[in-house]
């Protein structure tokens, strides 16, 4: 079970079956599809689906990435371009590190309404909270997104403080999985930055990965004759064991053939 760091709620990922693969392999790129894979997969402590677009983006970067680190582990290397002489360079990191670097921080002076946790009085009679998927998703829809933000989170609102105070108050409170990488070039030896977006880029891994649904269950249905749904059912493990043993016996029946 995972606790949260900016809502402190608690969830965990369920376990997974071929046709949350299938949804996953589909799913679109950026916060949507995050969104739609922790929803379906994601549950609280009593094992009832969690209202994911009601948790901050950071708390959904969080959960995206505990799962790479269950299904690949926890390194992680970030490919980008030096800037200086052009040459590529891989970053290698921990993501559990990278995201206890990313966790939430508390401004000076800042106060949790005993009332409303989830809000915080930042500064005289002024209150933030961090904004939600769902707010996210509504601003990137809205004709002024910053504003839209800003009237959700900040009270009362118009704004009587300035807003860098409070956007930095939301930031720290708030805080998601992008951020910026350093590592050195292979080729120049000077120092590089490069743009990390981790939740993207694991639910690439993860999306990557789940593709391989569609070859176990045309195997599986090959080897055995079983149905593609009943294969869809079953659990993501026990269906790639079943996998990898129709191709580790033909490997073997090649090697024994002098083939392999
Ligand atoms: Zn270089």
């Amino acid at each position: 079970m995972l606790r949260l760091p900016v809502s402190g709620e608690r969830a965990r990922w369920r376990p997974m079956t071929g046709e949350d693969d299938i949804a996953l392999a589909d799913c679109a790129p950026g916060l949507l599809g995050a969104l739609a894979f922790v929803s379906r997969s994601v549950v609280d402590a009593d094992d009832r689906a969690i209202d994911a677009g009601a948790l901050p983006v950071g708390d959904v970067d969080v959960l995206v990435l505990a799962r790479r680190r269950e299904v690949r582990g926890d390194a992680f290397v970030a490919e980008g371009t030096c800037a200086h002489c052009g040459a590529d360079v891989d970053v290698s990191f921990s993501l559990a590190a990278y995201a206890d670097h990313l966790r939430p921080r508390v401004p000076r002076g800042a106060r949790q309404d005993p009332d409303e946790p989830r809000w915080w009085t930042v500064s005289a009679g002024v209150q933030v909270r961090v904004p939600t998927v769902d707010d996210v998703l509504d601003a990137a829809a809205a004709e002024d997104p910053r504003a839209l933000l800003l009237s959700r989170c900040v009270r009362p609102y118009p704004l009587t403080a300035p807003v860098r105070v409070v956007e930095r108050a939301m930031a720290a409170l708030g805080p998601t999985l992008r951020s910026d990488v350093a590592g050195t070039c292979p080729e120049c030896a000077r120092g590089v930055l490069l743009d990390v977006d981790a939740r993207e880029m694991c639910l690439a891994d993860l999306r990557f990965l789940a593709r391989a649904v569609y070859d176990d269950v045309h195997l599986i249905a090959s080897a055995y004759g079983w149905g593609s749904d009943e294969i869809l059912r079953m659990p993501t493990a026990r269906r790639r064991r079943f996998a990898e043993l129709i191709v580790g016996g033909a490997a073997h029946v090649l090697e024994e053939v002098g083939v392999g």
